[in-house]
């Protein structure tokens, strides 16, 4: 069996990952396994545990870095995020093609240790459009939405290392456009 691919999505948060996602994720005939990453982060109101992502205490978090859980892993703001390493390893192994959404930090690492991952960062328009987007969610207070924004900045400076960059200035068009990399990218 072939060993899938492993794609890696990277924008920073109010960039609308999660809603151009949501138009081509579940399409079977890419196959793919979408991570579940682990946080120290609170979940917010609409987050459901083990299905958004696997929520734990720092103190659990920390213990997984010393017993090498994760495939990559990095500090956002005041929490920690990482990408359990076990289900990519099977499912790769499996022939699913595996799906990340992760911040940049992360995404150096995981370059790093897999070259041949494809990568694609989806770029907001404008941060001024960024702020509009993390105000109206309403989902950090001003202080955390200007860290993020913060964030943002150097995350867009960082947009030339990847394999490629959409900017999001429709939903659907962007996941069109992600669908045509993946269609070129997974040969299907
Ligand atoms: P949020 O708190 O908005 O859910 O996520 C904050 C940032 O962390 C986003 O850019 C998101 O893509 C990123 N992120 C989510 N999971 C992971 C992970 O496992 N590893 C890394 N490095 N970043 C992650």
């Amino acid at each position: 069996m072939n060993k899938g691919n492993l794609i890696v999505l990277c924008g920073p948060s109010g960039a609308g990952k999660g809603s151009v996602e949501k138009l081509f994720l579940n399409d079977p005939k890419y196959n793919f396994y979408f991570s579940i990453s682990v946080t120290s982060r609170e979940p917010r109101a609409n987050e459901v545990n083990h299905q958004n992502y696997h929520f734990l205490t720092k103190k659990d978090f920390k213990e997984k870095i010393k017993n090498n859980d994760f495939l990559e892993w990095a500090k956002f703001i005041n929490n920690y995020y990482g990408t359990p390493i076990e289900p990519i390893e099977k499912n790769l192994v499996a022939g699913k093609n595996i799906f990340l959404e992760i911040e940049i930090k992360g995404v150096l690492q995981v370059i790093k240790k897999m070259p041949e991952a494809i990568t694609i960062f989806l770029s907001p328009p404008s941060i001024d459009d960024l702020r509009e987007r993390l105000y109206n969610r309403n989902t950090e207070n001003n202080k955390l939405i200007e860290k993020r924004i913060k964030q943002a900045n150097i995350e867009l400076r960082h947009q030339n290392i990847f394999d490629y960059v959409v900017v999001n200035n429709d939903v659907e068009e962007s996941a069109k456009k992600i669908r045509e990399i993946l269609d070129k990218e997974l040969n299907v």
